[in-house]
């Protein structure tokens, strides 16, 4: 008789977005003839860059001639698409980190749930409030988390660091020391970030308590800022204490193409002296035959002059519709944040309305989707995300809707 891992009944459900689509279904359904515009899911709309289509279409072409046939790609990714990484993403930026410390995957959201995997499952975890939900569900999974309560939405053995408006919506070091540190920045949901100084505390903290950081930089690219690291290795002795996700979803439109990465240094030890790199190599080798051959090529090409120029100009989009809601939502009384190095703006909601009080009323008055903030979290509650992500027209036409209510 089977059994199944039980751990996955306790996991509340996919309830943010299937409750936000039920909603918009049932509010379109009564109203068939308003037009609604939803800022709510952070998927790209912009198309693939040219550069990126033709190198994809070339790489199709490759997959049927004999001698530039492929087979299964290198468990840890191609030599081509590594060193590119290498070259651009951390020694443009004064960062030494070796090919062999990069693992190719198809995406942040795979390895961040799976990173968890190589540690033990007395490990405590500890996540920024609100949070990106694949964080705790896939520590839920492995039965890491303790127990649930639906008061509260917390999970007893988490510690989780409340980001709220009186810190800027940047954690605090906590006072019961974790094992395994979840961070994002530029943050999903809040749009928030922090500064090089503020991120060499938690590496610092980190060392000091032989914790391990997973550093989440998918929304790297939208940094505008000067002080806003790019990488994690941009701080000193993060290579001891740090491994970082990153993605072609947000900065290139991969999002349906599927590619990612994981830096894993090789100084990066366990307090036996077990180095995590060999630990997820042998992961990936026995869990994964690599992302596509034609998703690679097509990848290498984003470093490509005319794939920086092309993708550089899909984040500008991208980033004017940021300002507009920003500045929009800011002259209408608002209080908002974010959107200045992420496609994300937080807002609070107004006259201390729940998120999901603000949702309704959003989608009822102005036709316009976003997401609840208490969804990610309970420090969300009273919070609510609009995103970037839409086309210019539309963006104009939600926030001008917002700014007449
Ligand atoms: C979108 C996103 C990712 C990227 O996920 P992919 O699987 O690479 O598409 C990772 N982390 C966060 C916080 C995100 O919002």
């Amino acid at each position: 008789m089977f059994k199944i891992n039980d751990n996955y009944l306790k996991l509340p459900g996919s309830y943010l977005f299937s409750t936000i689509g039920k909603k918009v279904k049932a509010f379109q359904e009564a109203n068939p003839d308003k037009e609604i515009i939803r800022l709510g899911i952070g998927d790209v709309t912009q198309p693939l860059a040219p550069a990126i289509i033709e190198r994809l279409h070339a790489a199709v072409s490759e997959m049927g001639v004999q001698e530039t046939f492929k087979g299964y790609a290198p468990d840890l990714g191609y030599e081509f698409l590594r060193s590119a990484i290498v070259e651009n993403d951390y020694k443009a930026r004064g960062v030494d980190i070796s090919i062999d410390e990069v693992f190719v995957s198809d995406g942040a959201k795979c390895d961040s749930g799976n990173i968890q995997e190589i540690f033990a499952l007395g490990n405590k975890i500890a996540v920024c409030d609100p949070v990106y939900p694949v964080y705790v569900d896939s520590n839920v999974m492995a039965g890491r988390t303790g127990t649930y309560d639906a008061a509260t939405g917390l999970w007893s053995d988490v510690i989780y660091m409340p980001c709220k408006e009186e810190n800027g919506f940047a954690p605090e070091l906590p006072d019961v020391v974790p094992d395994i540190i979840y961070l994002c920045f530029p943050n999903n949901p809040t749009g928030a970030t922090i500064t090089k100084d503020q991120l060499q505390k938690w590496v610092d903290y980190a060392n000091a308590n032989h914790s391990v950081i997973i550093y989440d930089a998918a929304y790297e690219a939208y940094i505008s800022e000067a002080n806003v690291p790019h990488t994690i290795y941009e701080c000193d002795g993060a290579k001891t204490c740090a491994i970082e996700l990153r993605s072609f979803s947000k900065n290139a439109g991969f999002t349906g193409t599927r590619l990612g990465f994981t830096v894993i240094p090789k100084d990066l030890k366990d307090a036996d002296g077990v180095a995590l790199n060999a630990l997820w190599a042998r992961r990936h080798g026995t869990k994964y035959n690599g992302a596509p051959y034609i998703v690679q090529a097509a990848g290498a090409e984003v470093y490509s002059k005319a794939g920086k120029e092309q993708t550089a100009k899909q984040i500008a989009y991208y980033m004017n519709n940021a300002k507009y809601i920003y500045s929009g939502l800011k002259d209408a009384g608002y209080s908002v944040s974010g959107g200045v190095n992420a496609p994300y703006i937080w807002l609070k909601t107004p006259d201390n309305m729940t998120s999901w009080d603000f949702f309704d009323y959003l989608l009822e008055k102005a036709n316009v989707v976003g997401t609840p903030g208490s969804g990610f979290g309970p420090s969300g509650e009273g919070y609510f995300r609009l995103t970037a992500f839409g086309t210019y027209e539309n963006t104009v036409k939600a926030v001008d809707r917002i700014k007449a209510l």
